[in-house]
């Protein structure tokens, strides 16, 4: 015999896949949601199932966009540089950089990055995609502003040799943020101070 109904296992079950999410949290909230009312817990689905129903990816940089539009807000502006490109590994990150409000530019979403162990190689992310971007001209440097991890510094460096030969500038963030840490966490004055003291790659 089970301890707990199934529906209320199948809750745990699915808040333990979530990220920073262990057995414990998941109980206490599936039993936060269950003591709730009603209508709070079903604005909790509701929420959930709009968020994958109505969002989708910009054509152009690969952020998040909403359902049905082609490019996202930032792609749209007319107030941003098209001449400046920062390239990111998640859309998170995009949202940090945004946060430091010294970012004029536009971006690049890479929807991952390589890694060979994983087996996830330029295909598997949005790499041909920015090498397409950048052949009208338009760009005069890309900010490669991947995390300081193996797999970014590795991406970064596949990067720079693929697009140095087009003629772009390429800098990449300068050192500062934590080894290993995700740009997503870094504290706004260590991501400001990091991208206006970015480094060219030669
Ligand atoms: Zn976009």
């Amino acid at each position: 015999m089970r301890a707990l109904p199934d529906p209320v296992q199948t809750l745990i079950d699915r808040l333990s896949r979530l990220p920073g999410i262990g057995p414990k949290t998941a109980s206490r909230l599936a039993f936060h949601l269950l003591k709730a009312p009603d209508e709070d817990a079903l604005e909790l689905a509701k929420a959930l199932e709009e968020m994958k129903s109505q969002t989708g990816h910009c054509e152009q940089c690969f952020n998040i966009t909403l359902a049905g539009e082609t490019l996202c807000e930032i792609c749209r502006s007319e107030n941003r540089s098209g001449e400046v490109l920062c390239v990111v590994e998640e859309p998170l990150d995009v949202l940090a950089i945004e946060r430091t409000g010294s970012y004029q530019g536009k971006y690049h979403v890479l929807m991952g990055v390589l890694s060979p162990i994983e087996g996830i190689g330029p295909d598997q992310i949005k790499v041909f995609p920015l090498l397409e971007r950048l052949k009208n001209g338009a760009v005069r440097e890309v900010i490669l502003a991947t995390n300081p991890s193996m797999e970014g510094d590795a991406t970064a460096l596949y990067l720079q040799q693929r697009i140095t030969p087009m003629g772009i500038k390429v800098s990449r963030l300068a050192r500062g943020l934590p080894v290993g840490g995700d740009i997503e966490y870094a504290d706004q004055t260590t991501l400001q101070r990091a991208l206006t003291e970015r480094q060219s790659m030669e």
